[in-house]
């Protein structure tokens, strides 16, 4: 066998891991697999500063985004994060698996904050 040889399957895989990232959320442990544009935990919705604009993967920090508040608007909610490690804020759009009770308690805690 050539050295050179590469079996097509193992090259296809190894494509698929590039673009899909499963980790372990640093605030409650559950295992979350990626699906490409998954960036934070679904139940605690804690996530991982990795992204400058969303989806862009060229932030340097990585420090954890803690979730601060929340809105809901036409039918989707917006996280607003802020990051532990530079203290920069952001908000992401929610995911479709995104745990509804913590949403919904982000929401009322980013009312709270405004009054
Ligand atoms: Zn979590
Ligand atoms: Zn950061």
């Amino acid at each position: 066998m050539p050295p050179q040889h590469q079996d097509p399957t193992e090259q296809a895989s190894r494509r698929f891991k590039k673009t899909v990232e499963d980790f372990v959320c640093y605030n409650c442990g559950t295992k979350v697999s990626g699906n490409g544009y998954t960036d934070h935990c679904p139940v605690c919705l804690w996530g991982k500063h990795v992204d400058i604009m969303p989806g862009d993967r060229s932030a340097g920090c990585h420090g954890h985004m803690r979730p601060i508040g929340a809105a809901y608007k036409s039918g989707t909610y917006t996280i607003y994060y802020e990051c532990e490690g530079c203290g920069r804020r952001s908000g992401f759009k929610a995911a479709g698996a995104d745990g509804a009770d913590v949403l919904a308690s982000l929401v009322s805690a980013q009312h709270r904050r405004k009054i």
